[in-house]
């Protein structure tokens, strides 16, 4: 099996801004609809912004790619997402041991999620991205504890962050813009965790070949 290493990042940048511009339409639409409609040209931009470095993470360890992405997010995403997005890289790059292991991404990726609920002051339920991310990083965590294979921790993560999006749907947003709704922000996805949902299927897909057919 190839190992995970910052070789795969400018590959994973790329299928990741792909599917950001695939899904443009509905996600412009969702925040649109419930917030003020710039979302998607935020994650362009920081997307755009990672990819046009993205030749010099090869040459350096997880922490150092991803304290570098973790500053270019912040400067360049902006919006309530890009602050989210920066401590999700940055808490990254403090976490992970040069060599991480799939249990190693876990763990960090938990730190993440759990520095990020505390710079939305967000909890689970309150119709934003981490309502797709706290429930991958649960899953992610308990995958790897229970020791299973890859592709099958790969697979449980997707289904999860499926879910998560899904569930925003009926939710009332208390944070963010769509918190000024109230009642009405009822009966659309949350953008953020929406598009948190595609980029976890573009991720998962790159990293393994037999879920391709993810749409
Ligand atoms: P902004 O709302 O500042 O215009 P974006 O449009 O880029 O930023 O991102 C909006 C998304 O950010 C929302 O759909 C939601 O998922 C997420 N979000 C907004 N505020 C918070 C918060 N306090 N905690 C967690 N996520 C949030
Ligand atoms: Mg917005």
């Amino acid at each position: 099996m190839t190992p995970i290493t910052p070789q795969l990042l400018p590959e994973i940048f790329d299928v990741l801004r792909q599917k950001i511009n695939q899904h443009a339409e509905e996600a412009t639409a969702l925040d649109q609809a419930i917030g003020d409609g710039d979302h998607v040209i935020n994650l362009q931009r920081g997307l755009d912004a990672l990819c046009a470095q993205a030749s010099e993470y090869p040459n350096l360890s997880w922490p150092e790619a991803l304290q570098k992405i973790g500053m270019t997010v912040l400067s360049t995403l902006g919006g309530a997402s890009g602050s989210l997005y920066g401590t999700m890289f940055l808490t990254l790059a403090k976490q992970l041991p040069s060599h991480p292991t799939v249990s190693d991404f876990a763990t960090a990726f938990t730190a993440a999620v759990a520095a990020m609920k505390k710079r939305g002051k967000a909890e689970a339920g309150e119709k934003t991205l981490l309502d797709v991310y706290i429930p991958v990083a649960q899953t992610l965590q308990q995958a790897a504890d229970s020791a299973l294979p890859l592709s099958e921790i790969l697979q449980r993560i997707v289904a999860a962050a499926q879910q998560g999006a899904a569930a925003t749907r009926d939710m009332i947003a208390t944070k963010g813009r769509a918190s000024f709704l109230g009642e009405r922000s009822k009966g659309y996805f949350d953008p953020g965790a929406r598009t948190a949902e595609w980029l976890i299927e573009a991720l998962v897909a790159q990293l393994n070949p037999d879920t391709h057919n993810i749409t």
